[in-house]
């Protein structure tokens, strides 16, 4: 780990200000870093990832590990709140039930009490390539994505090039399907980005970075509306091993019903194959106005796997997210 510098923040513009350097860094991963549960941000710092030349530490910003209501039906959620308090939550549980399941299926109960909502937002891809100190890949600064053509199992199948990283957070796809923003700090006036603003395809956004944020800014909350779909959602989620892991593939999904067993709205937002949350628009249009039904789902799990563009190795991921798709589907839908 390379030699920094400690500070301890005790104030948002303390830390924003802490974050900002001069002269600049000779390369974005040199620049000053927040941290807060630090389970991510230490470990791409062990392996040179990541080489700030001074940590900023979030953790004794006071009011900022509070879940309040916003008196309308929709929750506040502070940038500090652990993943363990986010699936604790009683307010959560009934009011957004797939976000304290997303929260659920973080790692372990150590990770969960350690992990904040705004680390795993802002948390670093998991691809082997880009973990190794001594790949230098497309994301550190290199001219290859080695998982192009190489080691491609748990990479993207959506949304991928020049980059074929997938996005590991779990949070990420049902805040995007609950239609939740994050408010930021920086040297400016705060702002609010709609999460579905905020992850950035490689192709589109600084190929270096998954999010528009930048250095000297911060997330201070997770803002979660009122939606006539939040309760009735869920987040169902894949992984190798069963004690904990990343998805290889995952579904966050809302629907409100109407009479009849029709489909007023949906949400489908997938997880674990693409760079970004992968909403599928096409598939939630699919099921509007439409009678839940087995038939149903299963053309509408097929409808949300159009597009996709498997590498060598991670075609599974297909017939994978259809299952995911469909159940998340009949548990919201109540179809047996
Ligand atoms: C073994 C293991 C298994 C895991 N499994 C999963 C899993 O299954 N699903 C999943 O989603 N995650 C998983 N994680 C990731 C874990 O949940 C995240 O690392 C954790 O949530 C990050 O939170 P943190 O507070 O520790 O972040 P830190 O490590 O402190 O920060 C992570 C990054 O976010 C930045 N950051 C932190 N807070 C802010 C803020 N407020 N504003 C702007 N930037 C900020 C930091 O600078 C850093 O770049 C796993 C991690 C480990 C170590």
């Amino acid at each position: 780990m390379k030699p920094f510098e400690w500070m301890n923040a005790t104030s948002v513009a303390e830390a924003v200000s802490a974050l900002r350097s001069s002269p600049a860094p000779a390369d974005i991963d040199d620049a000053p870093r927040p941290i807060a549960g630090g389970q991510d941000l230490l470990t791409t710092m062990k392996e040179y990832i990541t080489r700030p030349t001074r940590v900023v530490n979030l953790k004794g910003i006071r009011g900022l590990n509070k879940i309040e209501s916003d008196g309308k039906g929709g929750l506040r959620v502070g940038a500090l709140v652990t993943l363990s308090q986010l699936e604790e939550d009683a307010m959560v549980q009934k009011i957004f039930p797939g976000l304290a399941e997303a929260a659920h299926s973080v790692g372990t109960p150590q990770i969960r009490h350690l992990g904040t909502v705004g680390g795993n937002l802002c948390q670093r891809p998991r691809c082997w390539y880009f973990r190794l100190e001594e790949v230098v890949c497309l994301k550190k600064g290199g001219s290859e994505c080695y998982a192009a053509t190489g080691e491609n199992k748990y990479h993207a199948i959506f949304g991928g090039g020049p980059s074929y990283i997938v996005h590991p957070s779990d949070l990420a796809p049902m805040l995007v399907a609950l239609g939740a923003s994050v408010s930021v700090v920086g040297p400016a006036a705060r702002r609010t980005i709609a999460l579905d603003k905020f992850f950035t395809l490689p192709a589109d956004g600084n190929l270096r970075r998954e999010n528009v944020l930048q250095n000297d800014e911060i997330i201070t909350d997770v803002i979660v509306p009122a939606s006539k779909f939040a309760g009735n959602s869920t987040y169902l989620k894949f992984k190798e091993r069963d004690s904990m892991d990343f998805a290889m593939s995952a579904v966050a999904a809302a629907v409100a019903m109407g009479p009849s067993k029709t489909v007023a709205d949906a949400r489908i937002v997938l997880g674990g194959v693409a760079p970004i949350p992968w909403r599928v628009a096409k598939a939630e249009a699919a099921l509007v106005g439409k009678t839940m039904s087995t038939d149903l789902l299963a053309s509408v799990a097929k409808i949300a796997l159009q597009g996709a563009e498997p590498l060598a190795k991670n075609g599974y991921k297909i017939p994978l997210t259809q299952t995911l798709v469909r159940r998340a589907l009949a548990k919201v839908g109540g179809v047996a």
